[in-house]
């Protein structure tokens, strides 16, 4: 293992100051204050010695979209008070050594997940947070609920009594720039609103996940509580 130098130490941080300040912009021109915007540092490019830095940074909230990453650098990175986040696929039976290591799973994408989770929150003798993925796009590779469907979903996601859903994450089309971007997430901000409409007390859909490195300034003058970067915080560093 080759150590990391001072210079992605620097790196780290001047990426970081960098981000936080095109939130801190972002949120004013949305009318928000930035402490609003709650910042991911998504780690899955790079090896658990410069993820570590991030943390050591100050930026404690981490992603990894694979989960058995997940678990290798959540082992790596122990004695630091990392906060880890899912944002990509979960197998059933990967729930149970992912949840004993998660704040947040942000990428619920079905009710037999959810409910195997909520089977092994109860087996655990706790609750798990969890973020709705709805495929906002429609885009046929990627998971998440089809819009559509989640307000016929929340009764039976309500009953689940150790899950606790705190809002929607969606990703933007990958394709179709800023102006496809900017409609996605308008789309998943009103899919949320609509859905408060009916929305069951157990279920908050407070936090929208939405933005990474290409569109989060988008994401966030849309209503992005959440967004999700890796590339950007990594930029100019040799991997
Ligand atoms: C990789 C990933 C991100 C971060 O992507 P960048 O473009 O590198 O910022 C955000 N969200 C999800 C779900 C991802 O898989």
């Amino acid at each position: 293992m080759t150590l990391p130098d001072a210079t992605a130490d620097l790196r780290i941080r001047e990426n970081l100051a960098q981000v936080r300040a095109t939130i801190a912009a972002a949120a004013a021109r949305s009318g928000r204050k930035p402490e609003v915007v709650r910042l991911i540092g998504v780690t899955k490019y790079v090896e658990p010695e410069i993820a570590r830095l991030l943390a050591i940074a100050g930026l404690i909230d981490l992603g990894e979209s694979r989960p058995q990453e997940l678990w290798r650098k959540a082992e790596a990175l122990a004695d630091l008070p990392v906060r880890w986040h899912l944002i990509g696929h979960l197998q059933r039976n990967k729930v149970r050594r992912t949840l004993s290591l998660v704040a947040c799973i942000q990428s619920a994408d079905s009710l037999r997940l959810m409910a195997e989770i909520d089977r092994e929150a109860a087996a655990m003798g706790r609750s798990a947070n969890l973020l709705l993925e709805v495929n906002i796009s429609g885009d046929a590779a990627k998971h998440g609920f089809p819009p559509a469907e989640v307000d016929g979903a929340l009764p039976q996601i309500a009953a689940l009594q150790n899950v606790r859903v705190l809002g929607l994450m969606t990703m933007a089309a990958l394709e179709g720039g800023a102006d496809e971007a900017r409609r996605d997430f308008a789309a998943l901000r009103e899919l949320r609103d609509r859905l408060l409409a009916n929305c069951p007390s157990e279920i908050s859909l407070h936090e929208l996940s939405m933005g990474m490195s290409g569109d989060y300034e988008i994401a966030i003058e849309e209503g992005a509580t959440i967004v999700r970067v890796g590339s950007a915080l990594f930029e100019g560093l040799d991997q």
